[in-house]
């Protein structure tokens, strides 16, 4: 059993997916997290981020290890726990040009596939191109979406409120603009994705919909 849920910011992925993991027993990844972690690697060690022939360069030297159980999602960099520092201002505004660069997202796939044939008992993947290009053959396929508006006011509520909802909205619009307009596997809803609009709804029951949706 594979699950791939993709979709743009803040519209509960992680929350959503952690849960119905747990529900249905199976393993699960953030692949956020580790373009985070890569990201905050390169910041780290002072390359230039938007320089994406530095980035690529540099691709293949962090070694990034995700930990695939729901209940405590871990993530290291070079041994170092990057649960922390992989959610600061500063990667969440370099993340989208790291992400971009195709040497990092070949490397990325890798991990992401060695992971699921590290979970004979099936997994939750969470991203932008899960559906589309990283597990193509994944059981379940579903996109998040919910309105901007919505999207702003939870990512808001998740940092209490020290980011205002009208940045945090200009700061997701901008971020999947460049995630859905990338050349290398952009933000996409696969063809045989089911489409779960989260705009009017709680967490309880997106997580009740694809519990069912992955049950049928
Ligand atoms: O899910 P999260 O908001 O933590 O993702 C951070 C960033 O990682 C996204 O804005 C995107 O640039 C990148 N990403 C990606 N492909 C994925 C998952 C995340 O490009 N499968």
């Amino acid at each position: 059993m594979i699950v791939a849920i993709d979709g743009p910011s803040g519209t509960g992925k992680s929350s959503t997916s952690r849960a119905v993991a747990e529900k249905l027993g199976l393993r699960y990844l953030d692949t956020g997290a580790q373009y985070r972690a890569i990201t905050w690697w390169m910041l780290s060690n002072g390359v230039d981020v938007n320089d994406p022939v530095a980035v690529a360069d540099q691709a293949g030297k962090p070694s990034i290890v995700s930990g695939t159980d729901p209940l405590a999602p871990a993530i290291t960099v070079d041994g170092i726990d990057a649960g922390a520092p992989i959610r600061t201002q500063e990667v969440t505004a370099a993340v989208s040009a790291v992400s971009a660069v195709p040497e990092v997202r070949t490397r990325m796939v890798e991990l992401q596939r060695a992971a699921v044939s590290g979970a004979p008992e099936g997994i939750v993947v969470e991203g932008r191109d899960i559906g589309t290009t990283v597990l193509p053959d994944a059981t379940v396929k579903i996109f998040l979406t919910a309105s901007a508006e919505a999207r702003a006011a939870r990512r808001s509520g998740e940092l209490n409120g020290a980011v205002t909802v009208a940045a945090t909205r200009a700061d997701l619009i901008r971020r999947d603009t460049a995630d859905s307009s990338r050349t290398t596997s952009p933000l996409a809803k696969a063809a045989d994705a089911v489409e779960v609009d989260t705009t009017e709804l709680t967490l309880t029951q997106v997580i009740e919909c694809i519990v069912t949706l992955v049950e049928e």
